[in-house]
């Protein structure tokens, strides 16, 4: 038998953690867990801190959004969530945080990529950068999203132009972490930004 309060106590850890480090602050981002063996998922309800979160304000809906169970607005992003559940079976938990490294990188539009050896050893394929022009991710944007895991099946997660970071896992805490380490690499990929610029000024001379 499913146990949705221990599925909703993992996704508190990972909401205070995520808050916690900083990498979700406000109100703003939202997560998600898959009940598994049914088209349903737990969502945070739209509008509440990671940190205010409660199992009150975790919702079920269906994979359109659709509230199945609880009290509140399912997150606006929830279709999002659902497509996600709905092409990769792998996938248990969601994180989605406008995290300010991932957002500086992916305005620069470029994948992250070859940045660290960890980030390689770890998820061997390229963080990739969409170019979304929009607040929230709807239906007209799935094929792009499609498309990305078709190329990399097993991706930890994805980064959204001017908006933040996609991180999936095989539980929500699982997820939690590979948004904590997409922000850590982010934040690396400026450094070696300016590391290189130092270096080319100081070889110039001047
Ligand atoms: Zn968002």
């Amino acid at each position: 038998m499913v146990d949705i309060s221990k599925i909703k106590d993992e996704m508190l850890i990972a909401a205070e953690r995520a808050y916690t480090r900083g990498i979700q602050t406000g109100n703003g981002g939202n997560f998600s867990a898959r009940i598994p063996n049914e088209d349903l998922m737990l969502v945070k309800a739209s509008g509440g801190s990671f940190i205010d979160a409660s199992h009150e304000n975790l919702l079920i809906t269906d994979f359109n959004g659709v509230l199945v169970e609880g009290k509140g607005k399912p997150t606006r992003e929830a279709l999002l969530h659902g497509l996600i559940y709905k092409i990769a079976p792998h996938v248990n938990g969601i994180m989605h945080c406008h995290s300010p490294w991932s957002i500086g990188w992916a305005s620069t539009r470029r994948n992250l990529e070859n940045v660290t050896h960890h980030l390689q050893l770890k998820f061997g394929c390229p963080i990739v950068t969409l170019d979304i022009d929009a607040a929230v991710v709807s239906a007209d944007h799935f094929p792009k999203i499609e498309a990305i895991f078709e190329k990399y099946p097993t991706l930890p997660a994805f980064l959204l132009v001017d908006h933040g970071v996609v991180a999936v896992g095989k539980n929500i805490i699982d997820a939690e972490y590979n948004a904590e380490l997409i922000e850590e690499t982010a934040q690396v990929a400026f450094l070696k930004e300016i590391a290189a610029s130092f270096c080319q000024t100081k070889n110039s001379g001047l």
